[in-house]
């Protein structure tokens, strides 16, 4: 590591400490205190994702870093303060509360801010960088790799918020992507530590497009893949705060599909099984998943289910099968 990257890894550091350390105990950050109470984040909570407050000054983290003997420069590459036109510096994170992202040995290599009320962007993050990209690092990852080993599987969330929401219900095993589709870097990384991936995505378009995709991935780096669907549109926070922990574990996680049950599910969307050209592009659409699956027990469980539902023989559906997987070879 560059010493370039241990300076900012340790302007990332103080600023952690400081931030954290406004909003639990200072006037200056009062309402990034309140926030949290006000989505019934426990200080617990706070204390453990290190959780903080930028205040909305325009260079209050410039001048700070600058008194700790940073160079204006290095702030700017750690993506921490831009530089204006006449030259003056303006903070990154202004009166955003502050979600710190630590890479697998624990350190802080970047933040999401999140602003208070309605503010644009929602959420705002460091910028990529050697440190930081966004690509390969996974929320809360470094805390939950324990308990991922422990029990063999993890549940992959979209937001911040869930993992922290998760968390103070219980379930300490989970994580989440920084605002991008899962890529095969993550999901590969995962792979190494579980048998199950459970995906958790917001019950809206985007998630579920989402889901698709990251399914397909996790499934094709070898993970046992499992999807729990919330439903009107909410997400895994929303659904703790209604709902309670006991009823996300029960309603949600332990219920959760498996990856065919869910992808014969997803792909009905797109065709209309009362038309006869529809319903043998839809069971073609399915076959083709269904050779992703390496347990032939599995194959022919949903296979028996296909020759049921569509009344096909199971002769012409394993042979069908059976030439998809050839052909990927
Ligand atoms: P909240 O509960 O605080 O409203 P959320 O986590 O439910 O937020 P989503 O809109 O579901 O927010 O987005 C999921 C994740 O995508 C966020 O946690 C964040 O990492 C990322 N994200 C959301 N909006 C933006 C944005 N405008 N820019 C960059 N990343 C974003
Ligand atoms: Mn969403
Ligand atoms: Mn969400
Ligand atoms: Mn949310």
């Amino acid at each position: 590591i560059s010493s370039e990257n241990q300076s900012i890894l340790s302007a990332y550091e103080w600023l952690t400490k400081l931030y954290h350390h406004l909003l639990r105990y200072t006037k200056d950050g009062k309402e990034g205190y309140s926030y949290f109470q006000s989505r019934n984040v426990s200080e617990h909570a706070i204390d453990e994702f290190q959780l903080g407050f930028a205040p909305n000054i325009k260079d209050f983290t410039a001048e700070f870093l600058k008194k700790k003997g940073f160079h204006q420069q290095l702030l700017v590459k750690a993506g921490l303060v831009s530089l204006q036109d006449d030259n003056s510096v303006t903070d990154r994170f202004r009166g955003r509360v502050i979600f710190p992202i630590r890479n697998h040995l624990g350190q802080t290599v970047g933040f999401g801010g999140r602003s208070l009320g309605s503010g644009e962007p929602k959420y705002l993050n460091s910028p990529e960088s050697e440190l930081f990209q966004k690509g390969r690092l996974l929320y809360n990852f470094d805390l939950a790799k324990k308990h991922i080993r422990k029990e063999s599987r993890v549940i992959i969330f979209e937001g911040y918020m869930d993992v922290i929401s998760a968390y103070q219900a219980g379930i300490k095993n989970s994580v989440a992507t920084l605002g991008t589709a899962l890529t095969e870097y993550q999901a590969k990384l995962i792979n190494r530590y579980v048998d199950t991936s459970i995906l958790c995505y917001d019950a809206d378009k985007a998630g579920l497009e989402a889901t698709y995709k990251a399914a397909n991935l996790l499934l094709s780096v070898g993970s046992d893949v499992k999807i729990a669907q919330l439903k009107d549109g909410k997400d895994p926070d929303d659904f703790i705060r209604e709902y309670g922990a006991e009823a996300f574990e029960n309603e949600v996680i332990r219920s959760s599909d498996t990856f065919m049950a869910f992808m014969m599910r997803y792909l009905k969307k797109d065709f209309n099984l009362s038309l006869e050209g529809d319903r043998i592009d839809y069971v073609e659409a399915v076959l083709k998943q269904l050779a992703l699956i390496e347990s032939s027990i599995e194959r022919e469980y949903y296979l028996k289910e296909l020759s049921v539902e569509f009344n096909l023989s199971i002769e012409t559906l394993a042979q069908e099968i059976n030439t998809l997987r050839e052909n990927s070879g």
